[in-house]
């Protein structure tokens, strides 16, 4: 990633700011008086940024010190019908995609699947979930995978069809119980938990892989969750994290009203940079990030919808702000091009080392 250095300037309010959590840097007010405009929580939040340049983490303060109620209903309780034929199509014409890009199925894989898939994978944003939807893991068949906070056990579900061997963590008891339900092995436990699971079920060096997916910006210590992350790897395990990017150009178009924003359930928002940091002070070698427009119509067009409408409830999209959201999603994807720093998500790989 080339650095952003000379890009922002200091607020004159950054000497009322706390200092950063991860590099100590001074602290500047990025936004005042947000609000929960997608669940509605009582209450207001700051979110601060570290004036650090090479780190420039986002803080939400006040830091709630009580989250339940936050995420009440956050998360999809239902298991989506597959039966379709299309459906279907698709499926194969990704396991074809799949096969080619990241080696699962061998020789199992039709021709015209392996053709399709990558013809398919020309959209980029069908590139961006294929790529995504085994976070950007290449096969290895009876590898022990952790996904923390597995929600209801799609992805877990399709990584232990591709060979993986599956456990999963989700601190949402009706999720945990859809995937149990789909007799995938998952532990109900809060993600800060790690700790005592990792001495009680896993020990150190359980896991060839690791993978969180918007999970990190919700915990309040990041760099202890992947320190936890580090010790259950093995060796050269590899852990693989996505989560929301503050130097994204949906940010940059919609402020304040940018989806990811999220207070409160967000408690940090990361740059490539700051998470390189986290990453670094966790232990973790060979750390890279990139960024992604994975889901970017989902979030390009829920920020519109804030801004045109005040709010957003899950999953509820017009026909207007589906289509800009598609169009938006092309315009970053053009954009990415010649600043590869601005994409919705970020993508960080880490090996243990
Ligand atoms: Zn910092």
């Amino acid at each position: 990633m080339p650095s952003q250095a000379g890009r922002r300037k200091p607020s004159p309010e950054s000497i009322q700011e706390p200092r950063c959590p991860l590099c100590g840097g001074s602290g500047e007010l990025l936004h005042r008086d947000l609000t929960d405009r997608l669940y509605g929580v009582a209450g207001r939040w700051r979110l601060s940024r570290c004036a650090n340049r090479d780190c420039g983490l986002a803080w939400l303060d006040p830091a709630p010190k009580e989250l339940a109620a936050a995420y009440e209903s956050y998360y999809t309780h239902a298991i989506r019908d597959d039966g379709s034929w299309r459906r279907r199509l698709y499926e194969r014409l990704r396991s074809g995609y799949l096969a080619t890009r990241f080696g699962y199925g061998g020789r199992n894989t039709e021709v015209w699947e392996k053709f399709g898939g990558n013809l398919l994978a020309c959209l980029p944003h069908r590139c961006a979930a294929f790529d995504a939807g085994v976070m950007w893991l290449p096969a290895q068949p009876g590898g022990k995978l952790l996904e923390i906070g597995c929600g209801n056990g799609d992805l877990l579900e399709r990584m232990a069809a591709l060979g993986w061997q599956v456990q999963g963590i989700e601190p949402d008891s009706k999720s945990a119980d859809i995937a149990l339900a789909r007799g995938l092995p998952v532990i109900v436990g809060e993600l800060g938990d790690l700790d005592e699971l990792d001495e009680q079920k896993f020990g150190p060096g359980a896991f060839d892989a690791i993978i969180m997916s918007h999970v990190i910006e919700h915990v309040a210590d990041p760099v202890a969750l992947l320190r936890a992350c580090r010790r259950i790897l093995k060796t050269d395990g590899r852990l693989v994290t996505l989560t929301p990017n503050l130097e994204a150009l949906g940010r940059r178009w919609f402020g304040r009203d940018w989806l990811h924003l999220d207070p409160p359930r967000h408690l940090h928002l990361f740059t490539p940079e700051s998470m390189l940091i986290a990453c670094d002070q966790a232990g973790f070698v060979n750390a890279s990030c990139q960024t992604t427009i994975r889901d970017a119509n989902w979030t390009l067009g829920a920020s519109l919808a804030l801004r045109l409408k005040g709010r957003y409830r899950m999953g509820e999209l017009s026909w207007l702000t589906r289509t800009a959201g598609l169009a938006l999603l092309y315009l970053e994807w053009f954009y990415i091009w010649f600043d590869d720093r601005t994409g919705e998500e970020l993508v960080v790989v880490a090996r243990k080392g």
